[in-house]
Parts: structure tokens; sequence; C-alpha cells
């Protein structure tokens, strides 16, 4: 396979940072878009500051990236944030906050990404959705919202942008990562390993093998589309939080 240029955004840490060393380890020439440099021993490829909800930087930053190596190929759209709190307690400020990271910043990367794949008449954006986007989980009403919007907009742009462009998004369970390790007891995380058949939280290694596969040529049938990396936690239809 040719040396593909893929974009990520949050690829300083967790998913994203797995996501961007598993396409580098396959060869690729992999761009992060995020706030801050890369945590531990980094993420091979280069990293960009960029916030997701600034689209104009986005979009410039996409650019550059083309312009710089002569092609998106693959664009993955995995900054987000979540707040845990009750319904009641949301405000304002930051129930928008929070859609700007993980809706408008999709959207943005998206846009961007798609205007040059288009032009290309190839590619394919990718995005994090969650379980959280198919089965409701309490204290997360925004970051469930923003989630299932991000599986509609595939769905919309696999019909708009195919057959050239494919669109896909990998929606993990429980993943051990910095975001769960800040919102997660110990006891509450065993609490959760005991509902998961699996038996445990994903490692951000196997949600970035899931990207890995999505855009591979071997996935080339699959468009608007959620592949669920859970450990089985909805194979019961019961998610919890
Ligand atoms: P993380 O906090 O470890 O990493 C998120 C990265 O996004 C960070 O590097 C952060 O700097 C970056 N980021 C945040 N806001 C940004 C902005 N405005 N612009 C650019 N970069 C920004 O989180 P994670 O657990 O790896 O989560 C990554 C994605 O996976 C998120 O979309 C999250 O909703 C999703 N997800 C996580 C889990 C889980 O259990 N951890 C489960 C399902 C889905």
């Amino acid at each position: 396979m040719h040396k593909r240029t893929v974009v990520v955004t949050g690829a300083s840490s967790g998913i994203g940072l797995a996501t961007a060393q598993r396409f580098a380890s396959a060869g690729d020439q992999v761009v992060n878009f995020d706030l801050r440099p890369p945590a531990g021993d980094g993420c091979a490829g280069e990293w960009v500051e960029v916030d997701v909800t600034d689209w104009a930087a986005v979009a410039a930053a996409v650019d550059r990236v083309a312009e710089t190596y002569g092609t998106v190929d693959v664009a993955i759209a995995n900054a987000g944030i979540s707040l845990r709190r009750t319904f009641l307690e949301m405000t304002e400020k930051d129930v928008r906050a929070l859609l700007d990271i993980n809706l408008m910043g999709v959207i943005a990367l998206w846009q961007a990404a798609a205007r040059h794949m288009v032009a290309a008449r190839s590619g394919v954006l990718l995005a994090t959705a969650s379980t959280n986007g198919t089965a409701g989980y309490p204290y997360y009403a925004d970051y469930n919202a923003s989630k299932a919007a991000v599986l509609a907009l595939a769905r919309t742009l696999a019909l708009e942008l195919s057959p050239h462009v494919r669109t896909a998004c990998v929606s993990p369970g429980y993943v051990m990562t910095p975001m769960q390790r800040a919102e997660y007891t110990d006891e509450m995380l065993a609490e959760v390993n005991a509902r998961i058949p699996a038996g445990r939280h994903a490692d951000p290694a196997e949600i970035a093998e899931a990207f890995h596969f999505l855009a591979s040529p071997q996935a080339r049938f699959i468009t608007g589309q959620q592949l669920i990396v859970d450990g089985g936690e909805l194979a019961g239809g019961t998610a919890s939080s």
C-alpha cells in the first residue's frame, strides 16, 4: 500500500495517540492536530497546534497538510471531551463548549478534508463516536447527543460523498485513557469492569486497530456505519453509567 497521509485530531493522548502510532507503524504519514504536544514517548509524525473548535484554523491546517504531502487520504476526528453531571446541572456555557469540540470539531475536520478528497476522488472520513451514541447513559446527556450526531453525520455523508469518499465511526465502549482515569475512581472502574462481558476496559491500541481496518482497502465496501468495540457491553442491550 502506498504511504498515506492521515490526519488525526486529539492524537496527543489516549485513543488518538494509539491510533496515530498504529498508522505511523504501518508507514503512513501522520499529522496530529491537538491543543497540546504529544504525551509520553510521543506520536510518530507531525504535531500541529490546532484547536478543533476554530473552524478556519482547522481548514487552514488541512490545506497545509494537502499542500505539504500532496493528499489527505484519511481524516480521523477523534478529539473529544466528556463531563459527568446531571442534566439539571448543565449550563449553557459548558454544553456549548462540549458540542463545539465533539460535534462542530468533527464537521470542521470532515468538511475541510472532504474538499480535498472529493477533488482527488478518494478518501476516508473517520471519527471516534462512542457506545454512548447508541445507548443511553445517565449523567452524559450532551456527550451522548454529540456522539449520536456524529453517527448521523457519517450516515449522511455516506450518501452525499459515495462512491469515492467513505465515512465510518469507531464506537468504543470503556477505554482506559487519561480521560477515563480522570472521571472514575478505582471503585467505579472495578464496578464497570464487572459489567463488561470481557471483564475489563479496552486498551487504546485495540481501538486503533479498528481505525486501521476501517481506513484500509479491506473495508472498501463499508461506509456510513459504526464499528462498536466494547468487549460485549452492548450485546445484552443494556448500558450503564
Ligand atoms: P483523552 O483526553 O485521553 O484525549 C483527548 C485528546 O483531545 C487530548 O490530547 C486533548 O488535548 C485533545 N483535545 C481536546 N480538546 C481539543 C480541541 N479543542 N482541539 C484539539 N484537540 C483537543 O481522551 P480519549 O479517552 O482518548 O478520547 C478520545 C475520543 O474517544 C473522544 O472523542 C472520546 O469522546 C472518545 N471515547 C472515549 C472513550 C473512553 O472510554 N476513553 C470511550 C468512547 C469514546
